[in-house]
């Protein structure tokens, strides 16, 4: 009998190839810590802060829509537009009803992209926050035709637009429908363009796809959070096609801003000033935003 008896809290289970948890193993609960895409440590997650910004790298963690309205906007200035748009599954993909059903409820969010009118340091403005915790914010019927209306609005009523976007690219639940968005939303920008009036993009992490493809790159003023991934394809795809490989920062923000793709990398703490300045700038003499 050994003298020393070392607890295991996990086995492996050799038919299924998986570990398996003991029942008294030890719970560390997820909330607690979180750990950094970027630099890889651990961190109290009290230590993020609302911004929730890496204290060691500066990496702004993915938020959600939520999050990024309470960061962004006056408090309770937010009146949200154009929810309860329906998508029928038009080309019947398995599972896509149940699966638009779910994420609803988990997120509590209408689509993955949420769009109204607020008040950013008593500015007006129009405004669109992605939400990649919704199908990864994939753009299908409803993200488009919400964000068309938004800006369709905000054309009627001579307000600017700022949309920070976050996205996967297309919906690929609903195919060639998912697509069409791309021209959709980039009529109704070039409207809202054609009025005179200020679009401001706020590129976060990860904007990629049919997203990056329109409307994103489409802002009078682009914007980006620090070391955000932004791209169209994905980089083995690109590497495949072209036969080069392609350096480490291609498709980050800072990249992207060495080659004029970006106006400016913005630090998230500092986005609600740098808005609000950019929306003061472009207002007209009326006190309107133009
Ligand atoms: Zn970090």
């Amino acid at each position: 009998m050994a003298l020393f008896q070392k607890k295991k809290y996990i086995k492996i289970n050799p038919n299924r190839s998986i570990i398996e948890k003991q029942a008294d193993q030890p719970e560390v609960p997820d909330e607690l810590f979180a750990k950094c895409p970027a630099c890889k440590h651990t961190i109290y997650q009290k230590d993020l802060g609302k911004n929730k910004v890496c204290p060691n790298c500066d990496y702004n963690f993915r938020i959600t829509a939520k999050e990024r309205l309470a960061l962004i906007a006056d408090q309770d200035s937010f009146e949200e537009m154009f929810v309860g748009i329906e998508c029928d599954n038009p080309l019947d993909f398995p599972g896509y009803p149940e699966k638009l059903a779910a994420t609803k409820a988990r997120t509590g969010l209408d689509e993955a992209i949420m769009t109204g009118v607020a008040s950013i340091k008593g500015q007006k403005t129009a405004l669109a926050i992605m939400d990649s915790t919704f199908i990864m914010a994939s753009m299908g019927t409803v993200v488009g035709e919400k964000l068309t209306r938004l800006f369709e609005y905000a054309t009627a009523q001579k307000l600017p637009v700022i949309v920070f976007t976050a996205s996967g690219g297309a919906r690929m639940q609903e195919g060639i429908l998912s697509l069409m968005q791309m021209a959709k939303t980039s009529a109704a920008v070039k409207r809202h363009s054609n009025a005179g009036l200020l679009y401001i993009t706020v590129l976060t992490d990860p904007t990629t796809g049919g997203v990056t493809a329109s409307f994103a790159s489409l802002g009078d003023i682009i914007l980006a959070e620090p070391q955000s991934l932004i791209g169209f394809a994905g980089r083995r795809v690109i590497e495949q096609t072209v036969r080069q490989t392609l350096p480490d920062d291609f498709q980050k923000a800072e990249f992207l801003l060495q080659h004029g793709f970006v106006d400016a990398i913005v630090k998230r703490t500092d986005l609600r000033k740098k808005l609000s300045l950019l929306l003061a700038l472009h207002s007209d003499l009326e006190g309107n935003n133009a």
